[in-house]
């Protein structure tokens, strides 16, 4: 079965990953491992925008991919960016291997609300599906319950599912990207 590695950017709080790897596989027919190691996000840190460029992480990545790493996911803390935009909740390698994905924004403390972990995981657990299926080559997805649908605010990924539409879960079986 294929594999899912997580690999941590900094520190990231042990449970939120032990939880991330359990859900994965529940969503997509793959297993998941937590790798031994942690990618340091200092380097893709600009002061002028006090943000972590997410697409030189991406490049960062490539050197810890190997063979039997089917997908390589990292999980950060910090705020990421790309120069386009004000901030992203995560980036992906159209067609994989390598995807990124930050709690930063994902976390209710971040709007001046009261702390939810479960809500936390929720949204965790989207958005890694979400850049998983990029490096799957899917696209955006008109559904907005789909996983895949684009979302620029954590309302709508809130609305989406964990999960993906018919139609995406088609696309996906048809090109055998998850054989
Ligand atoms: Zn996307
Ligand atoms: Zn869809």
């Amino acid at each position: 079965m294929n594999l899912v590695h997580l690999l941590p950017v900094g520190k990231v709080a042990a449970s939120l990953l032990d939880d991330l790897r359990d859900a994965i596989p529940k969503r997509l027919p793959v297993r998941c491992e937590i790798l031994p190691l942690t990618l340091d996000p200092t380097p893709s840190y600009h002061p002028e925008r006090q943000q972590f460029h997410s697409s030189e992480i991406l490049q960062r990545m490539q050197s810890l991919v190997r063979p039997r790493d089917w997908r390589l996911l990292a999980v950060a803390e910090v705020d990421l960016y790309i120069p386009i935009l004000k901030y992203v909740f995560g980036e992906a390698q159209m067609g994989g291997p390598c995807a990124v994905v930050s709690t930063f924004r994902l976390r209710q403390e971040f709007y001046g609300l009261d702390q939810d972990d479960s809500l936390l995981r929720e949204r965790l657990l989207k958005e890694s599906i979400h850049e998983l299926g990029h490096t799957l080559h899917l696209r955006h997805c008109q559904d907005y319950q789909c996983v895949m649908a684009s979302s620029h605010s954590v309302e709508w990924i809130d609305l989406r599912e964990s999960r993906m539409c018919d139609a995406c879960r088609y696309e996906l079986e048809s090109c055998g990207a998850l054989a």
